[in-house]
């Protein structure tokens, strides 16, 4: 697991240190063993963990560069939110990317958690905080809103949907990732107003492929201007119900 996650983290131009990839060892056996007790993932074969998981969460690097910044004493960087992060993806793998960032991974699955924690534990993750909820409920939560610089999110929900459950954790000029393949296209033409309640606007799309892959996905990055209006995110289940 060690060698080929290396091999193919190296061909995207990131490195990651022995003890890195120690904790995604660690990670990948405890993913594979609670597996069979209860659903984390359908992926489980080693090349395809590798791949659809951890080098597809750690690629934000490719975009934001954030190795080299941290380095800087005024790197902007500083707190990541993961919004429904399930297994841990892409939280974990960031996690043990950048030591030097404080993450909070959020989902509504206390199980999920509980797997992660045994996680944290185990692999001595020691820059992550877990919290259990609805993103509708604790974008609300002042210890929460608008709190954070990066806001990451994965297979969690239809973009439209899911600008509602992010962009309230993100500070006025943070960033909001959304992990996407060849759906976005078709989700960013039905989020025109969602970005406009929201006020928030498309930076940029990165677009790559999975290495050892012909596996095509997209970084969507947008941007928040202004502060939010009180009334979002609406309550829990309605961003989805009736979406912006
Ligand atoms: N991000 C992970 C990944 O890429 O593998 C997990 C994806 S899984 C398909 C979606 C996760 O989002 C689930 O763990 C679910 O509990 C969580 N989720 C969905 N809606 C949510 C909400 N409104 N608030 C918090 N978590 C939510």
């Amino acid at each position: 697991m060690k060698n080929y996650l290396k091999e193919n983290a190296n061909k995207v131009g990131i490195n990651l240190t022995e003890k890195m990839l120690t904790k995604f060892e660690i990670f990948y056996n405890l993913l594979i063993e609670t597996n069979k007790l209860f659903n984390l993932t359908a992926i489980t074969e080693m090349h395809e963990v590798v791949l659809k998981h951890f080098i597809d969460s750690i690629m934000i690097e490719k975009y934001f560069k954030l190795n080299d910044k941290m380095d800087e004493d005024n790197c902007i960087y500083k707190r990541v939110i993961d919004v429904g992060t399930g297994a841990g993806f892409p939280g974990i793998p960031m996690s043990i990317l950048y030591p030097n960032i404080e993450f909070v991974l959020m989902d509504s699955l206390k199980k999920r958690l509980n797997f992660i924690e045994n996680v944290l534990e185990k692999a001595d993750i020691n820059n992550v905080l877990l919290v259990h909820g609805r993103a509708e409920d604790l974008g609300q939560n002042l210890q929460y809103r608008e709190k954070f610089d990066l806001c990451v999110s994965r297979a969690v929900a239809s973009l439209p949907v899911l600008l509602e459950l992010c962009i309230p954790f993100v500070r006025v000029n943070g960033k909001f990732v959304s992990y996407k393949s060849e759906l976005l296209k078709e989700e960013l033409g039905q989020s025109k107003k969602a970005l406009s309640i929201l006020h928030c606007s498309l930076e940029e799309q990165f677009e790559y492929t999975i290495p050892d892959s012909e596996l095509y996905r997209v970084l969507a990055i947008f941007s928040k201007e202004k502060k939010l209006e009180k009334k979002y995110p609406r309550q829990a289940g309605k961003p989805k119900r009736n979406p912006l």
